[in-house]
């Protein structure tokens, strides 16, 4: 017997009859002898719904009351849970994140859980009780309701596991575990038996959101075991482990993120001269407009070009800023670019393969995309296309490195 941490997304619970069929697999869990808690999310939709409103009352909803909004969404499946763990004589308990102490920063719609006082949790459990939490949200220390940002139930659920040293945290979603890229886009792509904690992280912060890069942090840090599997059918899902040092064999790419939240910025035939990286960047990040891929060319006539990435809900913000600052740096022309699209290959293996680059670039020139930027780390690389070429792009490079298949277990080294 232990203690288990199931998380519930969206989908999972986007009907009165889903909430049935999680409340039967909770009883299921429960008959085995195991003690658990649930974290879920709000009915699936419920989240946008809410923030459509928002957006109707006005463009710039003041964000803690956004919170205050947004938060209704967790409470709603909570207590539908909890009566359809009672309708089948499951002793059950809901909490919102409040009630159970989720203790967060004041960072009103991407708080940081600070601490969780688990004494309330472990007091249900004692007499015998399933509890309930409400995913996404937490209350700070004067007592605001704050929410963790997009998908950020993943977060809750890890971080319950974690405060309450959980033998495993479950997250249930409407995909049977992690796959080699996501299988909406690509039909070919394989369920992984297991992926590194350090390849899952990647693969959240370029794109994948299968879990929340939090929840993936968090697990990491605490060494809390982590499992995704599907709540509409039963199987052994995926595990986010630690790197296994003698399974020396394992696949050079596990997986291909994408994303197509960013664009591009250009400021052209700037003076190259010391200090031109920062007058450029100083101004964006004192805007809050973080960067992420960033290109600094030098040209013949000892002016340069300097592009960069940002999220592209911040791209008319840097676009004006850049067209402010071409005058003052003497820029030629200043260009953006909002149809991109970014894809990246992960894979813990690359740090031992060479060539991995070259195969990547001749797949994507064999379809005729051409890549408009690069970047690497240890275990990624990332280039930057056009959005149009997204969905082909991956497929091209998920069959140029051989992720298609049967299941793959990494620990047998394939
Ligand atoms: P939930 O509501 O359960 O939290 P999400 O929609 O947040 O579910 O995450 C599950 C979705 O993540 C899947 O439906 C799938 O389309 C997408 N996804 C993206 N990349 C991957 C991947 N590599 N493996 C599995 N699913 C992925
Ligand atoms: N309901 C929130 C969202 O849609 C949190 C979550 O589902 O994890 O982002
Ligand atoms: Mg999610």
């Amino acid at each position: 017997m232990s203690l288990i941490v199931q998380k519930y997304g969206g989908t999972s619970v986007g009907t009165p009859e889903r909430i049935v069929e999680v409340a039967r697999r909770i009883r299921r869990w429960r008959e085995q002898g195991h003690d658990i808690v649930v974290v879920v999310s709000a009915m699936s939709g419920e989240t946008n719904r809410l923030l459509q409103i928002a957006r109707e009352i006005t463009p710039s909803p003041d964000p803690r009351e956004l919170d205050v909004l947004l938060s209704t969404g967790e409470q709603v499946t909570i207590a539908l849970l909890c009566m359809a763990l009672h309708r089948l004589g499951c002793a059950a308990r809901s909490y919102t994140g409040a009630q159970v102490h989720i203790r967060t920063d004041s960072t009103f719609n991407k708080a940081r859980i600070l601490e969780i006082d688990e004494q309330k949790v472990r007091g249900d459990l004692a007499q015998g009780r399933v509890v309930v939490v409400a995913g996404f949200q937490g209350v700070d220390g004067a007592g605001n309701i704050t929410t963790l940002g997009r998908g950020g139930s993943d977060t809750t659920a890890v971080a319950l596991a974690a405060a309450l040293k959980a033998g495993e945290c479950q997250i249930y979603t409407d995909v049977d575990g992690v796959y080699t890229t996501d299988p909406r886009v690509v039909p070919q792509a394989r369920r992984l038996e297991r992926i590194t904690f350090e390849e899952m992280l990647e693969m959240s912060s370029l794109g994948s959101k299968v879990l929340q890069i939090r929840a993936v942090e968090f697990a990491g840090k605490y060494g809390v075991p982590l499992r995704v599997l599907s709540s509409f059918e039963e199987g052994e899902g995926t595990l986010i482990t630690k790197e296994e040092q003698q399974d020396m064999e394992q696949a050079v790419i596990s997986g291909i993120a994408f994303n197509r939240d960013e664009a591009k910025l250009t400021i052209l035939g700037v003076p190259d001269e010391p200090g031109v990286a920062y007058r450029i960047v100083g101004p964006i990040g004192e805007a809050n407009i973080e960067l992420d891929m960033i290109i600094q060319n030098v040209g013949a006539d000892g002016n340069t070009d300097f592009t960069f990435t940002v999220h592209r809900s911040d791209y008319q913000k840097a676009l004006e800023i850049l067209s402010r600052l071409a005058d003052d740096l003497g820029a030629r022309e200043v260009e953006g670019d909002n149809r991109i699209a970014k894809i990246s290959l992960v894979g813990v293996g690359m740090r031992s393969h060479a060539g991995i680059a070259s195969t990547m670039f001749r797949a994507l020139a064999d379809e005729g995309i051409n890549i408009r930027m690069i970047s690497t780390s240890e275990i990624k690389i990332s280039v930057v296309v056009d959005d149009k070429y997204l969905e082909l792009g991956v497929r091209a490079l998920h069959s140029a490195f051989g992720l298609g298949g049967a299941v793959q277990d990494r620990s047998r080294g394939e």
